[in-house]
């Protein structure tokens, strides 16, 4: 671990003998003791933000784009450590922990190429010699505090966007995962020293627990908080930031769902189901959580998936041919074990979810993901457990099939499988998935970052990454000019003086 830090240039002073704890999931022993910012730290990082707002929202945005280019080619260099990092730290599979990391460098290729095209629009006026058009302004001081199983591609979705709109960027991490933010704000300052026009302040990672979040919120300075977290968390932070008139993005939690209909190609959606609910170790806000699968289907399916759960390699995420890595940490194994024994106590028939013990890491979390079959959509059904747990239920008709599907709080990701071109369109349209992300024949995870990523209802209704999701980053104004001599007023008001 030392020696990847010291490859990303961390400082060792700001991970060693400092307050906030840090532990491996692979190995559930604590590997740091991060330095866990001071209130002054917060008040002098979020103050040397808004100077350098002063400065940067004047270079112009093709400029800024560059600095976000570079920032992309250190990205680059240091993937594998970077991304060993992220599977030290959040436990991924070193494949999945590289991915997170070519996310990044995708969003920072999306965001230089964004800062030449931050465009307004003209707009048609009533008036005679008169225009009327939009600009695009920076917004100030981006906060963004991000949660522990996208330990830096969040950051980036958010930071690459934000510093191409003329905005710095003040980001708390979460606890668990400080180091990898550490080794992202190293890269960043590589990528600052070789482009003469950054203010000073333009990143900081203020490291610290609840409270330290909670400073960001409630801090008049900072226009925008783009919070990635449980719902618990937003409840929490859009009272906050909505009693300041702050803008808020806000990224929760998710209970993601497929359908898979008669005519699906069970081949392909045996593979998507795997992927979906079992990589990351049931630990994307994306993880496919319920499975609705017609009923002529269900027990071919449901016995397939039995073999594949049966056989999955789990295990040390650092090696090759691991697929579920441990969850991390034991307050996560006991939620799931709790969410199990509820739904064992609602009739449910489970195929594993049991500990799997690894002799050499005795204190690591180590789960075979849980298949659990249920004859209804209960509560626990309805909540997000965030640990590898696949409910899955019969359905009839594709109507209550839908019915079920929209029938939780939480609206993220939700895929059909189908090859019948109505089922897939009736799922796409206004009538089917409530979710802000709906897929035909690919699981509900593994987003690219072309697209607005976010979702509905208790998952916060936020966007984060491609598309126009820039516009949250930036003050829209509209523009009227008068190149005539009359004062024609708009509606035909007349005012004579
Ligand atoms: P969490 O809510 O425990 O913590 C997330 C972050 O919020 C951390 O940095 C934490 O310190 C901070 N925080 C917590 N309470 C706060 C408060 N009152 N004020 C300010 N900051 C506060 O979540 P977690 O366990 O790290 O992550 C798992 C959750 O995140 C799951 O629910 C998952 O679905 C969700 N998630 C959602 C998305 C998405 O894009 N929708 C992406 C990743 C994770």
């Amino acid at each position: 671990m030392a020696e990847v830090l010291s490859e990303l240039g961390v400082d060792p002073e700001l991970y060693s003998g400092g307050a906030l704890e840090v532990r491996t999931p692979i190995t559930g022993k604590t590997i740091a003791h991060v330095h866990a910012s001071t209130r002054q730290e917060f008040e002098t990082a979020i103050g040397a933000a808004h100077d350098a707002f002063l400065q940067w929202r004047l270079v112009p945005a093709p400029k800024r784009g560059e600095l976000v280019r570079l920032f992309g080619e250190e990205l680059r260099a240091a993937k594998p450590a970077l991304g060993r990092l992220v599977t030290i730290e959040a436990g991924k599979i070193a494949s999945e922990g590289e991915g997170e990391v070519q996310e990044m460098i995708d969003i920072c290729t999306f965001a230089a190429g964004l800062s030449r095209q931050l465009c307004g629009l003209t707009i048609a006026t009533e008036r005679e010699n008169h225009r009327m058009f939009e600009t695009w302004h920076p917004l100030g001081v981006v906060g963004v505090i991000s949660a522990f199983n996208f330990p830096v591609a969040v950051w980036a979705w958010n930071a690459a966007l934000a510093l191409v709109c003329g905005n710095p960027v003040v980001w708390k991490p979460s606890e668990k995962t400080s180091l990898s933010a550490l080794g992202v704000q190293a890269l960043f300052e590589r990528a600052v020293r070789k482009f003469s026009e950054a203010p000073i302040g333009l990143s900081a990672v203020l490291n610290g627990g609840r409270e330290a979040g909670e400073a960001l919120v409630d801090d008049p300075r900072v226009p925008l908080v783009s919070a990635t977290g449980s719902t618990r968390m937003g409840r929490e932070v859009a009272p906050r930031l909505a009693a300041r008139f702050a803008r808020a993005i806000l990224e929760l939690g998710g209970n993601n769902c497929a359908i898979v209909c008669p005519s699906a190609d069970l081949e392909l959606t045996l593979r998507a189901i795997a992927f979906a609910a079992m990589g990351t170790a049931g630990q994307r806000c994306t993880t496919l959580r319920r499975l609705l699968v017609h009923e002529t289907i269900y027990d071919s399916l449901v016995d397939r998936l039995k073999q594949v759960y049966a056989s999955v390699a789990i295990g040390d995420p650092r090696q090759a041919r691991t697929l579920v890595g441990p969850l991390i940490d034991a307050r996560a194994f006991e939620l799931m074990q709790s969410s199990l024994q509820q739904a064992r106590d609602a009739g449910a028939n489970i195929f594993g979810g049991e500990r799997v013990p690894i002799p050499e890491f005795p204190d690591a979390y180590y789960v075979r993901p849980a298949l659990v079959e249920m004859a209804e959509q209960t509560e626990i059904v309805r909540r997000e457990t965030f640990a590898p747990i696949l409910y899955v239920m019969r359905y009839r008709d594709l109507e209550e099939a839908v019915r079920l599907h929209n029938d939780v709080p939480q609206g993220l990701a939700s895929s059909i499988f189908t090859t019948d071109l109505r089922e897939a369109e009736y799922f796409l349209s206004a009538r089917g998935s409530d979710c802000g992300i709906a897929n035909v024949n690919i699981g509900p995870s593994g987003a690219e970052i072309g697209g607005a990523f976010g979702g509905e209802k208790e998952t916060g209704g936020g966007r984060e990454s491609g598309s126009d999701v820039w516009k949250l980053y930036m003050r829209r104004a509209t523009n009227t000019v008068n190149y005539g001599s009359e004062l024609p007023l708009a509606q035909g008001v007349k005012f004579e003086i």
